[in-house]
């Protein structure tokens, strides 16, 4: 088996959706790319029209080959600490209105049987370390999961496994939820596809359980050694802006906030943005740990810890890997 080398600022494979001309891309160019600052080098198509240049897996990544895709580990991240559990019952988080909710849909009274159904045969999505920690950093800005514990997997595949040939788009449809038999010929439960949000242009796969063999997996983000100088400093600080009244509104729009941000929560901000400094560029507005003000009487070094956690999956990511190096592998 084949682990990747982990680099979470390598160069991104992009291709012209007007031309078809490929080629390699750092950060700083794609920001100015999105800011509409650069464009295709070839036809100078910018990101602002439909046939804009997007990422691509470059041409000469080994995944493109069928047999290498089993060769190699795969990562998934996920709030489920038992995850792929084949027993899972998809109804067991939803309150009695919900489902109550699901019988209304229809005449059969069976909406809750059905969509229970589509949520356990939905495809699994797998791809490099750095596409599984960006996968968890976006959901938990986004989703609300701040606060959930998360779950790092390393995934072999089966020698069975049946792929469909070739890396293909993205499909647009798939936000969260897809069938894989609608991508798939009957038969097949592995789909490559360029993955355009995390770990941009490389390749992540859709796939069903039957295409997994083995799982290992540890809770993330890593414990982080509390008596650090940067977490006693970074407590501290808190602890200090805790005890510090509201600051005056500065400007007409601060003015006619409701509610002004607390000193904490500002301070609480600050060190966020400075562990986000210290990742590579395209993931600085990724990193949101929510700050829980309660916590600061209960384990005042929680947030100053969860932030230097998170950094540390990036800055660090062999620190991750020998931990699953030492866990069982559990068959799926
Ligand atoms: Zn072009």
């Amino acid at each position: 088996m084949i682990e990747r080398a982990v680099n979470f600022e390598r160069l991104r494979g992009m291709r012209c959706g007007s031309c078809k001309y490929e080629w390699q891309a750092h950060d700083e160019w794609l920001d100015r790319f999105h800011q509409a600052d650069e464009a295709c080098p070839e036809c100078r198509t910018d990101c602002q029209v439909e046939e804009r240049p997007d990422f691509w897996v470059v041409q000469d990544d080994s995944l493109y080959d069928d047999s290498k895709v089993r060769d190699v580990y795969w990562y998934h991240t996920s709030t489920h600490a038992n995850w792929p559990d084949r027993t899972f019952d998809p109804t067991a988080r939803l309150t009695d209105e919900t489902k109550q909710r699901f019988q209304d849909i229809g005449t059969d009274g069976r909406s809750l049987e059905r969509w229970a159904q589509g949520q356990k045969t939905k495809a699994l999505h797998l791809g490099t370390y750095e596409a599984a920690i960006e996968n968890m950093l976006r959901r938990m800005s986004d989703q609300d999961s701040a606060d959930d514990q998360f779950y790092l997997y390393r995934v072999r595949l089966s020698p069975n496994a049946a792929i469909v040939p070739g890396v293909h788009k993205e499909p647009t449809d798939w936000v969260g939820d897809v069938q894989l038999a609608k991508v798939c010929a009957p038969g097949l439960n592995t789909f490559r596809y360029v993955n355009t949000h995390e770990d941009p242009s490389s390749v992540s796969l859709a796939v069903t359980p039957d295409a997994i063999q083995a799982v290992q997996g540890i809770p993330i983000p890593l414990a982080i050694d509390a008596a650090h100088p940067w977490i006693s400093a970074a407590t501290a600080r808190l602890l200090e802006a805790a005890s510090l009244p509201a600051p005056q509104p500065k400007t007409a729009l601060e003015r006619m906030r409701r509610t002004a941000p607390s000193a904490l929560s500002d301070e609480a901000r600050k060190l966020e943005a400075e562990v986000a400094d210290t990742l590579p560029l395209g993931l600085r507005h990724r990193l949101h740990a929510h700050f829980d003000a309660a916590s600061l009487t209960t384990n005042p070094g929680a947030f100053p810890m969860k932030l230097t956690g998170l950094a540390q999956l990036v800055r660090d990511p062999l620190a991750a890997l020998d931990l699953l190096d030492a866990e069982p592998w559990r068959d799926v």
